[in-house]
């Protein structure tokens, strides 16, 4: 039996699915990294200790934090 494959989503390379590979859909962290946006976030310091999910929801909540207008100050 053939292993299934899919196609990376960022440089669509067609990859066995590997189910130790912890950035699939992705065929590595760097196209993952991308499909984020991490990478015009200037910002590509992310610690290897800290798990990819915890950094997409932190990085979200930031971006609707900024997103948010400031209410008027009602008197
Ligand atoms: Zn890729």
């Amino acid at each position: 039996m053939s292993k299934p494959t899919i196609k990376c989503p960022t440089c669509e390379k067609q990859q066995e699915w590997d189910s130790s590979n912890p950035h699939r859909p992705f065929c590595s962290e760097r196209c993952k990294m991308i499909d984020l946006g991490a990478w015009a976030n200037e910002e590509y310091t992310i610690p290897e200790s800290k798990s990819a999910s915890d950094f997409s929801s932190g990085e979200l909540e930031e971006q609707i934090d900024k997103d948010q207008p400031i209410p008027p100050t009602m008197h």
